[in-house]
């Protein structure tokens, strides 16, 4: 028998598209197909993201012994795994996909720096995004530092290729030894607080080809004008799904694009293309600002306003509504995420980061790229970002994109009865006061961001 090749599953745990396991399937050898969680890295996957692994780890093991074959599992630093994973299974070359996150980059120049020297190929393809990093140029040949110019420039390469479709077999070609899943305690037990997230979600490649199809058949139709309203189902939420690579950005964009509607969605898509591009361009973005005169903001130190923003105890119903949504569910809508952001950032004052690494830990579609491109946008610190004077008031955005309170009501039942004239303004009711007034938060972030730009960057 010739010798095998190996497949790394990494951040496209799915069986279709897959232009890495297409590609070591064609090969003739066998394929030995593994998966390894790694958390020795700086960003190690929080806890929403560790229940959706185990879930998705677990249909695509079924989807893969239905054709045949067997997943590895291993944990450790995958910079050595995977060598040693070539050693034991005597393999003549791994396939896996390219990542934009720094710390895979790094694993990656250590596996291939590995594997040289005994002659092991290293192909790494392009499993989880439209374009290659390198692919989108300015003029000039650079990376781009503006969202509009990135998505002109995207729609005028040629299309992305077709999807392939998932191979029919996949034998189980090896002996190696395998962690088990549950060994992994990725779920949590003590308490188990998942209910919401499993009450929610379907993990997995069939899970995401019906949220498409769900998408398609409904929301899809009126995107562009309800996409902004956080009440009922208006995007796609295929979010997690596009995180975890159980549907590719190829599938989702072939599916949708020449539909009359398909051009606002599109652009979303495009939208996680530009995140990827600056992470890839800039690899501190999770870390630091891209605007160098940021690192003088004099952010506020305050342990518990913080902790009431994540609980959704502000006071603001809409920011509340969805900081309780993002709890229960490990989602919320892109909307409120920008509002709760806002005023974090800006009403409380409170460094980015912060808002950053609790997103990291309680959001299903927790993405490295996405997150830190997000928050330095909102935050106005990042590439092409919202101006941090133009600070988001949340009652009137509350009363635009939820004027009947039904989202609030939903997630805030406490407010369940209030009179929809009082719904994102309860204390005008009698009701308790924000946490922080308005006004003045508004005035003291201007302030604040007045005093950055005098005194510059600190050294
Ligand atoms: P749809 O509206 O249906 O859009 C389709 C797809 O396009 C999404 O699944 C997503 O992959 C992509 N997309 C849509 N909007 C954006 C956007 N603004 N930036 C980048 N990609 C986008 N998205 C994440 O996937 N992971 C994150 O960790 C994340 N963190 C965020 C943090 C903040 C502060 C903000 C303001 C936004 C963040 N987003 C993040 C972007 C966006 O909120 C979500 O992608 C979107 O809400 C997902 O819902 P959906 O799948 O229904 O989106």
């Amino acid at each position: 028998m010739s010798a095998p090749v190996i497949l790394w599953f990494r951040d496209d745990l799915r069986l279709t598209d897959h232009a890495a396991l297409h590609a070591a399937v064609a090969t003739k050898q066998p394929v030995v197909l593994a998966f390894i969680l790694d958390e020795t890295g700086p960003h190690s996957p929080g806890a929403a993201v560790r229940w959706w692994l185990h879930q998705s780890l677990t249909s695509l093991t079924r989807d893969i012994e239905r054709r045949g074959g067997r997943l590895i599992l291993r944990r450790g630093a995958a910079a050595e795994l995977i060598p040693s994973l070539v050693a034991e299974a005597g393999a003549s070359a791994v396939f896996t996909g390219g990542m934009t996150d720094p710390f895979a980059r790094e694993t990656d120049r250590a596996v291939a720096a590995a594997l040289k020297p005994r002659g092991v190929a290293f192909h790494r393809m392009r499993t989880a995004t439209l374009f290659g990093p390198n692919q989108v140029q300015t003029k000039a040949g650079g990376p781009f530092g503006v969202y509009t110019p990135f998505s002109r420039a995207c729609l005028a390469l040629p299309p992305p290729r077709e999807p392939v479709p998932a191979p029919t077999t996949l034998a189980d070609c090896s002996a190696l030894a395998s962690d088990s899943l549950d060994s992994w305690s990725l779920c949590p037990t003590a308490p188990d607080w998942a209910g919401g997230l499993r009450d929610s979600w379907s993990p997995g490649e069939h899970g995401a080809l019906e949220r498409l199809a769900r998408f398609l058949s409904g929301p899809a139709e009126h995107y562009a004008e309800r996409r902004d309203i956080p009440a009922g189902e208006n995007t796609s939420l295929l979010s997690p799904h596009l995180r975890f690579g159980e549907i590719s950005t190829n599938q989702i964009f072939h599916a949708a694009v020449g539909r009359p509607d398909s051009r606002k969605f599109i652009q979303e898509l495009l939208w996680r293309e530009f995140s990827h591009h600056l992470l890839w361009h800039h690899p501190e973005l999770p870390d630091a600002p891209l605007r160098a005169d940021f690192t003088g903001m004099r952010w506020r130190e305050d342990p518990e306003a913080l902790r009431a923003w994540q609980r959704g105890r502000t006071g603001v119903p809409i920011v509340d509504a969805g900081m309780r949504q993002l709890w229960h569910t490990g989602w919320m809508h892109n909307r409120v995420r920008m509002i709760v952001a806002s005023f974090l950032v800006k009403h409380l004052l409170i460094d980015w980061r912060q808002g950053q690494a609790w997103f990291w830990d309680t959001l299903v579609d927790a993405d490295l790229a996405n997150n830190a491109a997000s928050w330095q946008w909102v935050a106005g610190c990042g590439a092409d970002a919202a101006p941090f004077f133009r600070i988001f008031n949340p009652v009137l955005q509350g009363q635009k994109f939820d004027p009947e309170g039904k989202y609030v009501r939903r997630y805030v039942p406490e407010l369940a009865r209030m009179p929809t004239v009082h719904i994102h303004t309860p204390w005008q009711a009698g009701g308790p006061p924000p946490l922080v007034d308005l006004a003045m938060g508004r005035e003291r972030a201007l302030a604040a961001f007045a005093g950055m730009r005098q005194t510059g960057p600190v050294p």
